[in-house]
């Protein structure tokens, strides 16, 4: 049920923002969400910094991220950084190897290209190190997830039951990446299991991310949460706001502006009166009235509709 959902006991949401440049709409958005479905179900509401991909990460872009959503009003406990956890995230990777859920691979990307297929996420890894890793030419760095030929559904709280073959059409995905990185799947379904989180709200981006982590939920034998996606704001070239498009950093002297705009965006319809309120009256009126259920089946929608 979406909605005006009555209080669940012990319910945990997150923001998980990766620290590869400063909060702009789009993750805003993600912020705002999450906080409108955790603050309706009377839960608690978590910050998690994804700070495992160093050659990604602008430096200073953490304590940005953190100053805006203090400026926006967000409450939340102290965050949790996902390079903190890294030995739990190895341990589990040895685990999937050791029960045989997961095995080694010395694939180049240039090998893997020349002969997989081109699935909806990018290429379908054709399964070459599956029987064992050719290590004459370059040691076994990354790990993959054995996948089966098996329909994976789940039923996403706004975009209703969807599913997928994940070898046929994910294939067998990493877990660890050559550079000897741990890959975000990993690390965030560790998380959501570490932490509890009861329901994951963010963008539609992530949906076919979701069929790998509720996989690798299964083969570890954790809880899954529900998930509820969103969709994803554009620009007006109709592109995803994000880092890599250059999407402006959220000026945090116009918060409340930014909150209005993000309300509006994610049709919740305040009144033209609030444009002019402060941030805490916009907060309670957002809290009264969050509806996500206006958001059904709606795949993207462009920034300043
Ligand atoms: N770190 C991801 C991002 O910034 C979000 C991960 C998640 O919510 O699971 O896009």
């Amino acid at each position: 049920m979406v909605g005006n959902t009555p209080a669940t006991e012990n319910y945990k949401g997150r923001f998980a923002p990766s620290p590869t440049g400063p909060l702009h709409f789009g993750s805003l958005i993600a912020a705002v969400a999450s906080y409108l479905q955790a603050a309706a179900h009377q839960g608690e509401w978590l910050v998690r910094v994804e700070d495992i991909d160093p050659p990604r990460e602008i430096s200073g872009a953490t304590e940005s991220i953190l100053r805006s959503l203090d400026a926006h009003g967000f409450e939340y406990p102290q965050p949790l950084y996902q390079s903190n956890r890294l030995d739990t995230y190895a341990s589990i990777t040895n685990q999937l190897l050791a029960n045989g859920n997961a095995y080694c691979c010395s694939c180049s990307r240039k090998e893997i290209h020349a002969t997989a297929l081109h699935g909806q996420t990018g290429m379908i890894y054709p399964g070459t190190c599956r029987n064992g890793a050719n290590t004459s030419l370059r040691p076994a760095t990354s790990v993959r997830v054995q996948t089966t030929n098996k329909l994976l559904k789940f039923t996403d709280l706004l975009q209703g039951e969807l599913h997928c073959n994940l070898e046929k059409d994910i294939g067998d995905f990493l877990i660890r990446r050559g550079d000897g990185l741990i890959a975000y799947q990993l690390a965030v379904i560790a998380d959501d299991e570490a932490q509890q989180i009861t329901e994951v709200v963010r963008g539609i981006d992530l949906l076919e991310a979701t069929f790998m982590q509720i996989w690798l939920q299964q083969l570890l034998n954790y809880h899954q949460p529900a998930y509820m996606h969103f969709p994803v704001a554009t620009g007006t070239n109709n592109q995803k706001l994000s880092k890599q498009t250059n999407a402006p950093e959220i000026d945090n002297n116009r918060a409340a502006s930014n909150l209005f705009q993000a309300l509006k965006w994610l049709h919740q319809k305040p009144e033209k009166s609030l444009k002019t309120a402060s941030l805490k009256d916009l907060w309670a009126w957002a809290g009264e009235n969050w509806n996500p259920a206006v958001l059904q089946g709606t795949h993207s929608r462009q920034m300043g509709v």
